[in-house]
């Protein structure tokens, strides 16, 4: 009886949590925060302990985890995976791990023009964040398509994106709103970040800093 029971909950529900197997779950908030082990915030230049002795003006990135083991493999499962529900219980557990100053808005780095993904998985991060936050969620930045994406690729081994590499959507921009924060799955140099930062400084916003759900540090 119970098997039919579950056969039934699963035709309904055809999820089950990645963690504990639960059926009908994308992702238990216990389970992924069970995944989670912050430290404190990382300077967003180098990545290193923030503050920084050596960039006094960046800003601090906050994230979940290090970019390894069953953190890395939800990131995957996020990215691949069809369920952006994950997403969002991600950023619900990353708020509730993390203490940063509140900004007024979440920005998220926006999905590549040519992504084949059904959803951009960074604002769906921002959606959980926001949930918990009690913040809106600004979907105010675009790639610049001028940009080519070979050009990106390029400029993530160099760490630093082309001048420009976004653009900003002046008409979703509120006048109430100052401060923000910018929102990624996954933190590898902090080139995105920055080239976002630096557009979102120009139309007259101050970024707070910047959350990511993981960590990679890769080669600066
Ligand atoms: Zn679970
Ligand atoms: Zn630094």
């Amino acid at each position: 009886m119970a098997g039919i029971a579950s056969l039934f909950w699963h035709v309904l529900f055809p999820v089950a949590c990645p963690i504990c197997g639960r059926a009908g779950s994308t992702g238990c908030l216990g389970c992924i925060k069970g995944v989670l082990s912050p430290s404190g915030p990382v300077c967003i230049e180098c990545l290193n302990c923030y503050p920084c002795d050596r960039h006094t003006l960046a800003f601090p990135h906050y994230f979940g985890a290090a970019h390894k083991g069953p953190a890395r493999q939800l990131i995957h499962l996020l990215k691949y995976g069809h369920h952006g529900a994950l997403g969002i219980s991600m950023g619900r557990a990353l708020a509730a791990c993390l203490s940063f100053p509140l900004p007024d808005a979440l920005v998220p780095i926006p999905l590549h023009n040519e992504s084949p993904r059904f959803f951009n998985q960074s604002e769906k991060i921002a959606q959980g964040l926001s949930l918990e936050l009690g913040v809106p969620v600004m979907n105010c930045l675009s790639w610049n398509v001028r940009i080519h994406p070979r050009a990106l690729t390029k400029s993530y081994a160099r760490s630093k994106l082309p001048e420009g590499a976004f653009k900003l959507d002046e008409c979703k921009l509120k006048a109430d709103i100052r401060t923000v924060m910018i929102c990624d799955d996954v933190c590898t140099t902090g080139a995105t970040i920055l080239g976002a930062a630096e557009t979102l400084a120009k139309g007259g916003l101050q970024v707070l800093g910047s959350a990511s759900l993981t960590l990679a540090k890769g080669k600066k």
